[in-house]
């Protein structure tokens, strides 16, 4: 069986720096609805469109284009433009178009790849003086084994963690523990807003940094539709370095906290206002977050540093900021966030447990481009949308703008599947992309559903944060280090 699962070691840095789908090749196949839903992908320039490839600013945090690699085919930019319709599309001056999705290194995986920050992480590691703290984001633990040719869809958490063990990482926590957060900040914002019939609705979700900078570049009158809370990866960011270090004894200053995420956004979000734990003692000029790696660059800095990932023994995640509920564990589906959201919104609103069908909410469910339901919260019923791919945001963003559709709750995700289908994860060949996204999404239904604790604010170590630290959800402690101001 793992003789079956080994590649060769040139086969592995293929799969790792282009791609692992020998038929993805620029200029010559496209890759299957990578856009989002199940819509075609738009390949030919159409008429007056340039040809060129997208202009990547060398600035750029989240992706990077290799030059030497690029025909000049110019279908990175085609695509950009006409299915996940960004590029071209009109920007306030001096601001660059680019969302950092990422979707463009699964398009074109000859030249562009994500921007890589990984020998920063073997540096840190190797520093004596550097405490270094690894937290994992929900979806990559479905999505990392596909770089060993492991099943799609396999768990892999354990080994995640023994591998980065053996790395040399001196705490690997869970994001879970953070998604769990987001939606208890993000539950008692909702019912907050709803209870002040506040101007600012429907609420849009805010844990995609990808989606949150395209309404910020492309909808800035709908900044105050996104909720403040911050996305899970940043949470956790701000909580490494000061509740988790003050539990662990540990300078905030020496710890070098890595996201590991499936994610190329994130290595632009960690940069940009994200320091409350720095501002909140005094240190402004410290990150919560430090580096960000995507799924592929996880195999790329373990084979660098000739750990074997295959032969990794399953470890346990840290005992502190390391467990997430079932409702943490499927954020990274599309429609996670919302089903884990009214989960607890309705145990906020009744003070008791939901009806059994919110721990299986069809309704948001699947892969549909846009799902629209009605969801009964016991004395208030909502509307809510869920959409992912930003190439079908756009009609309901105008559908909701005209007042064709009324929403009290819209989830948006900019990757195809949600994060399971991220920027940064593994690439996979254009055959299997669907059947692989869903094998992801019900990997990590199945994780849900084998959970005791199925509902965020039922996590014990969430009661823990807040009695021991942050006091109450949306209290001015916690406003400080989980939210941000969108202006
Ligand atoms: Fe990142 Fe997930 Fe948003 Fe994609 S959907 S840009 S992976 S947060």
């Amino acid at each position: 069986m793992k003789e079956q699962n080994k590649a060769t070691r040139r086969e592995f840095l293929k799969s790792a720096t282009l791609g692992a789908g020998s038929l993805l090749v620029c200029g010559q196949t496209a890759v299957a609805q990578p856009g989002g839903g199940r819509g075609q992908t738009q390949t030919q320039p159409r008429s007056g469109q340039q040809r060129g490839p997208l202009p990547i600013k060398p600035e750029n945090p989240s992706i990077q284009h290799h030059r030497n690699r690029c025909r000049n085919c110019g279908r990175c930019r085609i695509f950009c433009q006409n299915t996940t319709k960004v590029f071209g599309h009109a920007v306030p001056s001096g601001e660059d178009a680019c969302i950092g999705c990422g979707q463009c290194t699964h398009y074109c995986t000859r030249a562009i790849t994500e921007k890589y920050n990984y020998p920063a992480v073997a540096q840190a590691v190797a520093d004596p003086n550097k405490i270094v703290v690894a937290s994992t984001a929900p979806a990559i633990r479905v999505a990392l084994g596909d770089m060993y040719r492991m099943a799609p869809g396999t768990n892999v958490e354990g080994k995640i963690v023994g591998a980065l063990k053996q790395l040399g990482v001196d705490h690997v926590l869970d994001v879970t523990f953070s998604a769990d957060l987001t939606i208890m900040e993000e539950a008692s914002e909702l019912l907050q807003r709803l209870d002040n019939k506040a101007e600012n609705m429907p609420m849009f979700t805010s844990c995609c940094p990808a989606w949150t900078w395209f309404v910020h570049l492309f909808y800035p009158s709908l900044k105050p539709n996104l909720s403040t809370v911050k996305s899970p990866v940043t949470i956790q960011g701000a909580l490494v370095k000061t509740y988790f270090a003050q539990k662990m004894g540990i300078a905030p200053e020496t710890i070098t906290h890595v996201a590991l995420t499936p994610c190329t956004a994130k290595k632009r979000e960690i940069l940009f206002g994200m320091n409350a734990a720095g501002v909140s003692l005094g240190k402004p000029e410290m990150q919560d977050v430090d580096i960000a790696l995507t799924c592929r660059e996880i195999s790329l800095l373990l084979n660098e540093r000739r750990v074997d990932f295959l032969q990794a023994q399953d470890a346990p995640y840290g005992s502190l900021m390391g467990a997430g509920s079932g409702a943490g564990m499927i954020f990274g589906n599309t429609g996670g966030v919302m089903e884990a959201a009214l989960r607890t919104a309705y145990k906020l609103l009744n003070g008791t447990n939901p009806p059994v069908e919110f721990l299986e909410l069809r309704s948001v469910r699947g892969l549909d481009g846009v799902r629209r339901a009605t969801v009964d919260l016991g004395n208030r019923k909502l509307n809510v949308a869920v959409v992912h791919g930003i190439g079908v945001v756009r009609p309901l963003i105008e559908s909701i703008r005209n007042g064709t559709e009324q929403f009290d709750f819209v989830e948006a995700m900019a990757c195809p599947g949600g994060c399971i289908g991220g920027g940064g994860q593994p690439i996979v060949a254009s055959a299997n992309v669907v059947r692989t996204r869903e094998l992801r999404l019900n990997a990590l239904y199945q994780r849900d559903a084998g959970q005791t604790v199925r509902l965020s604010c039922d996590n014990p170590q969430v009661k823990a944060v807040y009695d021991e630290f942050l006091g109450k959800p949306l209290g001015e402690k916690a406003k400080k280090l989980l939210h941000i101001e969108r202006g």
